[in-house]
């Protein structure tokens, strides 16, 4: 299920100027696309927030070293609490002692098309998506490695393309 309740307890709207998004958008649950964004964040520690739209929010990860365009180089990838749709545009400072307070700046943004819906191969363990970006191209994979729902690590990395097994008609 999706929630900005997590999201906006973490945060007091009078200090930071990210948006406090009014409510989870309405979007088709069985969508397969959507838009992604890539923030780097200046954060205590910098990471890599790397998000995609699913069922009207955009759901996130907290990517440790910067995404890599190469094909089977690994990064760390922590989930994150949902973000409101909004959140894809936000570029700032967010102030000092504000809940991850630090610069953000938009690295990469886009759209994705998926084979199913991001929520539903989430509860997986394996989100696959092809991601037209402008750093970011192509298939990239979402792996589950430990951990279930906030703070479950993931492994995200650009992955081959998958071959349509071609069809030999017998003669
Ligand atoms: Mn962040």
């Amino acid at each position: 299920m999706s929630t900005l309740k997590e999201y906006r307890r973490k945060r007091d709207f009078k200090i930071t100027k990210e948006p406090r998004g009014a409510r989870a958008a309405r979007t088709r649950a069985a969508a397969a696309t959507g838009i992604f964004v890539v923030q780097e964040h200046h954060a205590r520690r910098l990471h890599w927030d790397f998000r995609l739209e699913a069922e009207g929010v955009l759901k996130s990860w907290a990517v440790t070293k910067e995404p890599s365009p190469s094909l089977g180089v690994r990064r760390l990838a922590i989930e994150t609490e949902d973000h409101p749709l909004d959140y894809a545009q936000f570029e700032g400072e967010i102030p000092k002692n504000a809940y991850g307070a630090g610069r953000v700046t938009i690295w990469d943004h886009g759209n994705y098309e998926a084979i199913k819906p991001v929520a539903r191969s989430m509860e997986n363990g394996l989100v696959e998506v092809f991601l037209k970006g402008r750093k970011l191209k192509g298939r990239f994979v979402l792996v589950r490695t430990r951990g279930e729902g906030a703070k479950a690590q993931w492994l995200f990395f650009k992955a081959k393309p998958k071959i349509a097994r071609l069809k030999i008609p017998e003669i």
